[in-house]
């Protein structure tokens, strides 16, 4: 993708820019003269490389603004200086003068501070080019980084052995949609299931035989989900679904849905062996007095599940001990 560059300022300035700078053909180039149209395109479409034309009203309070917000403050803010007051006043009063003045544009906000003299204007020229390769150094390595983030993000969220969201991510994505249920007034559930006696299957077919049944339930449960609900891997054989916009009677028929999907057909680890398998599920749904964390909710499934253990297993249970479903031993088969 082209490095864009977001100009602010006039016809006039842009007409003394280097040809360089107005290549399409290597940038993405947008032009603004106003001062809040330009705020409002960094902000929908924030651009690699900032220039500002000084004598702009409102130029240097942008680098200002620029630099104080956290998701746009990478971005590169080259400010050029044609204010013909200054141009004059710097010739006046000489060097330390100049160097004032661009300490006071860098601390500002201003990644560079270019003079733009009409007569030295191919020197200040070639600055703003020498500027500009730093500037398109910067935003590549910025873009490597973020594309380097987003892959270390998706590891860190994501179980290596299933695909599916680790405890990780429901530790970050619990409390944010407890929050949106209660800005919306929308209910939330939230369900736990644990393999039953999943240590058998292990001690029977071996790890790697286990690994594979993780994976295959893991594929089960994912194409049996509805669109706002979301699974995570909690630990070893134990799963957790968010269940959004999804009350405490509708949790429990999903519950209903996964424990029988999962218990009435075997899962195929190869031509020759089918193992047959049973899930305990405890759901439970969002109450005023629960914690914002979603700790007290995690907990309450939990107790269900622990019930739904205690009765025997491959079967439900949600706050209200409704014990939905039962069936009492696992069948490991082969075939
Ligand atoms: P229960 O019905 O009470 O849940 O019995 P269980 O055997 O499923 O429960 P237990 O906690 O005794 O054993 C869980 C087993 O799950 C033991 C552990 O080795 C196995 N396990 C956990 N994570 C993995 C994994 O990633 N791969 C494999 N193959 N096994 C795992
Ligand atoms: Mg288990
Ligand atoms: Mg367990």
């Amino acid at each position: 993708m082209k490095i864009s560059i977001l100009i602010f300022g006039s016809d006039n300035f842009i007409a003394r820019l280097p040809d360089q700078i107005c290549d399409a053909n290597s940038f993405n180039l947008e032009v603004i003269t106003n001062l809040n149209q330009a705020i409002s395109c960094i902000q929908t479409t924030p651009p690699d490389i900032l220039i500002l034309q000084a004598s702009c009203d409102g130029s240097l309070e942008l680098c200002h603004w620029l630099k104080e917000q956290t998701k746009l403050s990478w971005i590169y803010c080259i400010l050029l200086e044609d204010r013909s007051q200054l141009l004059l006043d710097r010739s006046k009063y000489g060097r330390d003068w100049e160097l004032e003045m661009t300490s006071i544009a860098l601390q500002e906000g201003a990644d560079a501070y270019i003079w733009q003299s009409p007569t030295e204007l191919s020197s200040s020229q070639n600055l703003l080019l020498a500027q500009l390769t730093v500037a398109l150094r910067k935003a590549q390595k910025y873009r490597d980084l973020i594309r380097t983030n987003d892959l270390l993000s998706a590891i860190a969220l994501a179980d290596s052995l299933t695909q599916l969201s680790n405890r990780r991510a429901l530790e970050w994505d619990l409390p944010r949609q407890i929050q949106k249920a209660r800005t919306n007034g929308t209910p939330l559930s939230l369900i736990i299931l644990d393999v039953d006696y999943f240590k058998r299957v292990n001690d029977t077919y071996g790890h790697l035989v286990g690994d594979r049944l993780l994976q295959l339930l893991s594929n089960r449960l994912r194409q049996n989900l509805r669109y706002q609900d979301t699974p995570f891997r909690y630990g070893g054989e134990e799963f957790v679904i968010i269940l959004s916009h999804t009350s405490c009677d509708e949790a429990v028929v999903v519950a209903r849905r996964l424990n029988r999907i999962v218990s009435e057909q075997p899962f195929a680890i190869n031509n020759q062996l089918s193992i047959n398998l049973t899930i305990s599920l405890g759901a439970a749904c969002l109450r005023i007095e629960d914690d914002v964390n979603g700790i007290s909710l995690l907990n309450r499934a939990d107790q269900c599940l622990l019930q739904a253990k205690a009765a025997g297993r491959n079967c439900v249970m949600n706050c209200e001990n409704y014990l939905s479903h039962h069936t009492s031993h696992l069948r490991v088969a082969s075939s």
